[in-house]
């Protein structure tokens, strides 16, 4: 088996495989390759997913009630720590006209058919301060979800790159596919270094899925989307829990974001970063004491309706894809999950057909 593309997906994937007895190769770009899985935020969040499409939410929650397993299991293997915690994360709105629109959206995604009970509660301001002391005088209120969670996601990607390898799968980096060919039951992955055979692929190759999978008989329309981030000198613990845009890491550090721009290219851009600064000192005021030491912008594989792709080749029977935007929350479903069904090489459709790329194919009207 092999895995095209070892970020967080195709490790997460990977580490999975070879937990179930299958032991995969992973071929990677390497360092030059435009990774999501180095640049993002590292919630596990469930709070406001699944909007338009209820199994979404079903999927997260899922893999947000697998983590402490996942994380123990990696630990133990590794003796890595990823940090995992769960005691719940908040977003925070600073005004009236945000606090609506969270209720709003909140009250819609619970309100839709087939939703899973989501533990989210909207929180007015001084029952937040109970919560979350030093938030600012501008915070009009937010929401609270006792599923959601945080862990180190670098120290993720490095267990899951350790542990495959302790399994017995294979990382070679520095292995772009350029070229995949379905011959007599087989696949044939070009790479410079060579042609790879396997007996079935996985598809995790982020924003270049788009390019693969067509080789495949795959449709997988993803784009980047851009997501910059400051990140604060270290400073002694004072945020309890992760609010969607304001993280105080395991180290110390406080990670300030995210933007979601429509921008192929991974640059900072200060006007965003201005935005993204000048939010979170209001949500937390002891923020503006502190300095900036790193700012960094990373590209999000974002579909046209922000859920994942989960398919089989019809064509190339044994060509899966794998992809998605919340590849952190979503690496415990992948790992427990998703894998052993690959290995299995079926995806029951009571899961997996929500997922499938063919709910783009909406015909034209006429
Ligand atoms: C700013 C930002 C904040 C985020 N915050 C969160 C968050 O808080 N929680 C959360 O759950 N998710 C978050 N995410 C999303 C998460 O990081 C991604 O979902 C996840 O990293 C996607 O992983 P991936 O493996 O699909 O893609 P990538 O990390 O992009 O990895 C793709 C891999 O494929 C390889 N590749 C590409 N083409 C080829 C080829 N032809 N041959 C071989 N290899 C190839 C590349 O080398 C790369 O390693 C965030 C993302 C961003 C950008």
């Amino acid at each position: 088996m092999a895995v095209v593309g070892g970020g967080l997906v195709g490790s997460a994937i990977a580490w999975g495989l070879a937990r179930a007895g299958q032991r995969a190769v992973v071929l990677d770009e390497g360092d030059v390759a435009l990774r999501a899985s180095r640049g993002n935020f590292a919630l596990i969040w469930v709070q406001g997913k699944g909007l338009g499409m209820s199994a979404y939410a079903r999927w997260s929650l899922r893999s947000a009630d697998l983590w402490r397993e996942f994380a123990d299991e990696l630990t133990g293997q590794t003796r890595l720590d990823v940090r995992h915690e769960r005691r719940g994360g908040f977003h925070l709105t600073l005004s009236e006209r945000e606090w609506k629109h969270r209720d709003v959206l909140l009250k819609r995604v619970a309100a839709q058919p087939a939703m899973p009970p989501i533990p989210f509660e909207l929180m007015d301001r001084p029952s937040l301060a109970r919560m979350l002391p030093e938030i600012g005088p501008e915070v009009t209120g937010g929401s609270f979800c006792a599923a959601d969670g945080h862990c180190n996601s670098l120290q993720l990607f490095r267990a899951l790159n350790q542990g495959m390898q302790v399994l017995g799968s294979a990382y070679l980096s520095n292995h772009r596919v350029d070229r995949i060919e379905h011959r007599r039951g087989e696949f044939l992955l070009e790479t410079k270094d060579g042609p790879v055979v396997a007996g079935k692929i996985v598809l995790a190759a982020g924003i270049g899925n788009a390019r693969l999978g067509p080789m495949v008989g795959l449709h997988i329309p993803v784009r980047p989307q851009r997501g910059q981030i400051i990140v604060t000198e270290r400073t002694q613990p004072f945020l309890r829990y992760p609010v969607s845009t304001v993280r105080q890491t395991d180290e110390g550090g406080v990670l300030l974001g995210d933007s979601q721009e429509e921008a192929g290219e991974a640059v900072v851009s200060n006007p965003v970063i201005a935005v993204l600064a000048d939010r979170a000192v209001r949500m937390f005021p002891r923020l503006g004491r502190l300095n900036v030491v790193r700012t960094w912008a990373a590209l999000r594989v974002m579909t046209r309706d922000g859920f994942p792709i989960y398919d089989e080749s019809t064509s190339a029977p044994g060509a899966f894809v794998a992809t998605c935007h919340s590849g952190v929350t979503l690496a415990a479903s992948h790992a427990f999950v998703l894998a052993p069904l690959i290995a299995d090489g079926r995806l029951p459709p009571d899961t997996f057909q929500p997922f499938s790329a063919d709910r783009f194919d909406v015909p034209k009207a006429a």
